[in-house]
């Protein structure tokens, strides 16, 4: 950075002001606004070795740099975090008193997201706290979806088919307190079969199995909405695909709570 006369702030566009370390395996980027009228002395722009190593193993980690170094928060990020902080990330530049919170809440629950709000000692940190779980929130949907689809390479869990239609579906819903972001409560499912699972026509059981929930199946013939269901279950498998990692696949827990979710008949769960 000596010698350089600034950072240009184009309107319109996004500057970054990152650096990479190739012993660590993670960028480190910093607050390009703080950065753009340096003149006066070369500004230092630094990291600890902790927060990149950090950075390498869990995705994500923030810095705060003493006031004595000219306070800001510096974020450090694997190379898979890249295109997050470019969309969503450059907010954690501001996360001043809750930076070193990024971090944890990159893995958070749903529990641990409100506990962190409720915590807060005034209303102003309260809302800083929530715009934090806001900024982070898109980051754990791009882990989620990235280690799912990998699991499942890209193809649908039901239908075998890729063709770039496949979601990364949750089996316990975001809005329920037992629903994590781990591979285990994900399912790569094409849009069809994921509109079918949430929707409760289609259902997955702990061993994998397939089953059609009859209830959903007469009020969509009630509603004159049947057109095509024969040909759906005809193509249906026995069983889904699961990953060829066992770590990966689906808990039996999961499944069971995914069918509780979603209303299925306690009979048919199990
Ligand atoms: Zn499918």
């Amino acid at each position: 950075m000596t010698g350089v006369a600034g950072i240009p702030l184009e309107p319109g566009s996004r500057t970054l002001l990152g650096g990479w370390s190739e012993e660590f395996g993670a960028y480190s980027f910093w607050d390009p606004r703080r950065h753009a009228r340096s003149r006066s002395r070369s500004p230092s722009l630094q990291v600890t070795a902790e927060t990149l190593d950090m950075a390498g193993q869990a995705g994500i980690a923030t810095y705060l740099r003493p006031a004595d170094l000219g306070r800001e928060v510096v974020v450090a990020l694997a190379p898979a975090s890249l295109l997050w902080y470019v969309e969503h990330g450059l907010p954690l530049h501001n996360a001043e008193e809750d930076a070193l919170a990024a971090g944890e809440l990159a893995d958070a629950t749903p529990d641990e997201e409100r506990n962190f709000i409720d915590d807060s000692q005034t209303p102003s940190q309260a809302a800083r706290r929530y715009d934090l779980v806001e900024t982070m929130r898109p980051y754990r949907d791009a882990r989620f979806r990235r280690q799912v689809l990998h699991a499942y390479r890209f193809r649908c869990t039901v239908c075998r088919y890729a063709l770039k239609l496949v979601d990364a579906a949750h089996i316990v819903p975001v809005s329920f307190p037992e629903s994590t972001d781990a591979v285990t409560n994900g399912l790569a499912l094409c849009r069809l079969h994921h509109a079918a699972y949430d929707g409760g026509l289609l259902g997955i059981r702990s061993d994998f199995s397939l089953l059609i929930n009859h209830d959903v199946e007469r009020r969509l013939t009630d509603l004159r909405l049947s057109s095509g269901l024969a040909d759906f279950k005809e193509r249906l498998p026995e069983r889904i695909t699961p990953p060829m990692s066992i770590e990966a696949r689906p808990t039996p827990m999961n499944l069971i709570l995914g069918l509780r979710a979603r209303r299925w008949p306690t009979s048919l769960i199990a």
